[in-house]
């Protein structure tokens, strides 16, 4: 393992995610101190036509532009360009950490996603458990990093925070106070590591992503079901097998669970509307360091 040299802060990666645009504004004033001794950081905007039209995208999502193997979507979508525009400016092979800071409408509080099961992943949830025992820990590491979509994924070494609920477009202290006390674990592991000063990491427990739940669909695309009250805003609680994820219009609980029990995440996330994603789902693991 290479120490890092930089961290790249991304923000407005999604338009109307507002905490990180203006983490970002908070950087560049001098209001937030980034710097750390072992690395450089910088920040940066990443689809600023999104952010000035207070949308998610322009054309298509940004955050799933960057697989090495989806051709399918649209060459001349803005954000296929910018997604090439940014590949080629930061695929430079060097050791580089990019964090790209999400808001979420799901009561996800703070929630630090990690793509790859790696050892430097594995102790940064330790480090994170460690100073911010409130924040969740959740891999999604069911791909290989070259097939992960996710911009951060440029970069050798890359990560999100999603911090919610939020509504997209608004801009709330405790979210906006959760997510640079996120970011500023991060930094400091990034700066431990560097520096070999980490200790007394302990194993804890993580999610990680096993499937997304879709809502049914009448032939003119109108939805059958939606997201079970009893679980509406619970993110990362427990559902048992046997326990509804969906209810339908008329009533119907609606039990699709084949494991003995899951953990719902993204519940009801707004941006998931058009394709009627009602949740992802989770297992529970112990995650150990060594
Ligand atoms: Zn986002």
């Amino acid at each position: 393992m290479h120490k890092l040299d930089n961290v790249l802060i991304l923000a407005g990666t999604h338009g109307n995610e507002l905490s990180g645009i203006y983490i970002n504004k908070l950087i560049k004033d001098k209001l937030y101190n980034a710097q750390r001794s072992s690395f450089t950081v910088t920040s940066q905007i990443v689809n600023s036509n999104a952010v000035q039209s207070a949308s998610r995208f322009i054309d298509t999502d940004l955050n799933r532009e960057f697989s090495s193997v989806d051709n399918n979507q649209d060459t001349h979508s803005h954000e296929r360009l910018l997604s090439q525009k940014f590949i080629s400016e930061h695929n430079q092979g060097n050791n580089q950490l990019m964090i790209d800071l999400h808001n979420t409408t799901s009561n996800m509080g703070a929630t630090l996603i990690l793509l790859s099961n790696d050892q430097y992943y594995r102790k940064m949830g330790a480090y994170v458990k460690q100073q911010m025992p409130n924040a969740n820990i959740l891999f999604e590491d069911e791909k290989s990093w070259s097939e992960q979509a996710y911009l951060c994924t440029t970069a050798k070494y890359g990560v999100m925070i999603e911090v919610g609920a939020q509504a997209h477009g608004s801009l709330q202290h405790k979210t906006l106070s959760l997510m640079l006390e996120l970011l500023t674990v991060l930094l400091d592991y990034v700066e431990k590591d560097n520096l070999d000063k980490l200790q007394d990491l302990q194993e804890y427990h993580a999610f990680y992503y096993t499937e997304e739940v879709h809502i049914p669909v009448d032939k003119e695309g109108m939805r059958q079901a939606m997201v079970h009250p009893a679980i509406c805003g619970k993110d990362f609680d427990v559902v048992k097998q046997g326990q509804a994820l969906l209810i339908t219009l008329s009533g119907e609980e609606i039990c699709p669970l084949n494991t003995l029990e899951t953990y719902p995440h993204f519940i009801n996330e707004s941006a998931y509307c058009k394709k009627n994603i009602a949740m992802a789902l989770a297992d529970k693991r112990l995650v150990t360091i060594e």
